[in-house]
């Protein structure tokens, strides 16, 4: 069993019992040793492990709990040790588990931990021109009868964007605090263990609002159903300074390591719409979240894999900038608050990802390998299957446009539309020219006119190429952004 397969009901697990079967599961130093990890992130994992193989041999498995150089090491130890008749594993959610688990000659039975499965989504993409979300979403819901009153959407309609992201609100609104379990000595051994082992870690220390359990987990699911639910769909897109979560479910890690399952994630958003107490603007666009986006981004990895990894279209070729990782600050109020958020909680909302710390490496042309592995590593959802379509595809068009139809950039305008940083900032989201022009409203125009050609052939943002085209200051515009570029990969901006 593998560490995001936190489940008794998932795949090889299903089937097993304590009479026939033992239980194998391996901390691999490789792999804790691989990666700078946010603290929470590494924690949230092992703690997850820990607390699964408990429930494990509560129910009288034996289980093999074993800490290994890696994966490899661990199983060959196993074999010396209990010279099991068989091994059986669930398919990997990773392309390198994968065939490392088929090289070392473990039996696989299908994953069932997503609603649609690689080869499912294999049979709906074959073929087809264009893969787009809204497509696998309506596929979803048809054949999988969420949010379906018989053939038609429920509601009238599939898709409730217009009536979501709305700016923040005004009012001062309190938000629904988050439930927080409290730590035990698992946890406290699980962090001297990461110590103990030399895991390079970075961020704040766990404080409990990650679930390490499935009761845990479904106690977060009723939770944000009750209280957060309801209030999520017209702010999903919102940032704050002051708040770091507003509606959001936070669930993503728990679905990511397989102590939620999307089915009754979705399941329970639908029947407190059926029930009335969640509005169907609210309900769509969590339900899209769950069974559209993320099995769409899961399907698209095992789609275009293992070349996608090298996707660099745009030819972007700068460093992560430092403030990434904590070695510079930054002025930038917007980049500042979300790296904070992500420093104290190993998490951002999905706006902040894509327009904030997305839009600045976009269109910065920083290198997209580099800002998929940061990602990857400091997140406590994080993975390869996540990251890879939402870095390379989304965030930074490094697919070509394989995945989105248009590159995700924007100027200091839509931050300022959808937070309240821009007040406080030393920062002019207005200017582009100047030692206090808003770096993104410099980076935006001048990632047009540096990628001109490819994209006045885009219906979707020719005209705003042809704007660029029409800048009188557009020879300033460049030389500050080549300014600004420098100032960020210096740890300066
Ligand atoms: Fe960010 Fe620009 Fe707004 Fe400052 S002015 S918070 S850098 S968007």
């Amino acid at each position: 069993m593998l560490g995001d397969q936190l489940s008794r009901s998932l795949g090889a697990l299903r089937a097993a019992t304590p009479a026939t079967h033992r239980v194998l599961v391996v901390e691999s130093l490789a792999k804790l040793r691989s990666r700078r990890w946010h603290r929470q992130r590494a924690h949230l994992v092992l703690a997850s492990m820990r607390r699964f193989v408990a429930e494990l041999r509560g129910e009288g498995f034996a289980v093999d709990h074993r800490v290994a150089p890696s994966l490899a090491a661990g199983l060959a130890a196993h074999l010396v040790e209990y010279r099991p008749e068989r091994v059986v594993a669930t398919e990997p959610a990773s392309w390198d588990g994968l065939r490392l688990l088929r090289r070392l000659g473990v039996e696989l039975t299908p994953t069932d931990q997503f609603l649609c499965h690689p080869s499912e989504f294999a049979a709906w993409a074959e073929g087809r021109r264009r893969l787009t979300m809204e497509d696998f979403y309506r596929w979803q819901r048809t054949r999988l009868g969420y949010l379906m009153d018989g053939d038609q959407p429920a509601g009238g309609r599939w898709n409730f964007d217009r009536d979501n992201r709305e700016p923040p609100p005004t009012d001062g609104r309190a938000w629904p605090a988050p439930a927080v379990s409290p730590l035990d000595a698992l946890d406290a051994e699980v962090l001297a263990d990461l110590d103990r082992w030399g895991v390079t870690t970075w961020g704040a220390d766990p404080d409990g609002t990650w679930p390490t359990s499935r009761a845990e987990a479904l106690r977060r699911l009723d939770r944000f159903v009750a209280e957060a639910l309801p209030r999520f769909g017209p702010h999903e897109d919102a940032m704050l300074a002051g708040n770091w979560h507003l509606a959001h479910s936070l669930l993503s890690p728990a679905l990511n390591l397989g102590l939620l399952h999307p089915a009754e994630v979705a399941g329970a958003a639908e029947a407190a719409y059926r029930r009335g107490e969640v509005p169907i603007a609210s309900a769509e666009g969590f339900i899209r979240q769950v069974i559209g986006w993320r099995e769409y981004v899961w399907g698209l990895y095992w789609w275009w894999m293992p070349g996608y990894r090298a996707e660099n279209a745009l030819g972007a070729d700068q460093p992560l900038p430092p403030a990434f990782t904590g070695a510079a600050g930054t002025d930038m109020r917007c980049v500042r608050v979300t790296l904070d958020t992500l420093e104290r909680h190993g998490w951002v909302h999905h706006i902040q990802r894509l327009m904030v710390l997305g839009n600045l490496c976009l269109t910065a042309g920083v290198d997209p390998w580099a800002v998929t592995t940061w990602m990857w590593a400091s997140f406590v959802d994080g993975a390869e299957w996540v990251m890879l379509p939402n870095v390379i595809g989304m965030a930074l068009h490094a697919d070509g446009g394989r995945m989105a139809t248009k590159p995700y950039a924007s100027g200091g305008a839509y931050i300022d539309r959808m937070s309240d940083y821009c007040a406080g900032c030393r920062y002019d989201r207005a200017r582009r020219t100047g030692p206090d022009a808003c770096p993104f409203t410099t980076l935006y125009w001048d990632f047009l006119d540096r990628h001109r050609e490819r994209f006045v052939r885009n219906a979707r943002v020719a005209q705003q190429v042809r704007a660029a085209d029409r800048l009188a200051d557009l020879p300033a515009v460049r030389e500050r952004a080549a300014e600004v570029r420098r100032l960020l990969a210096a740890g300066q901006l």
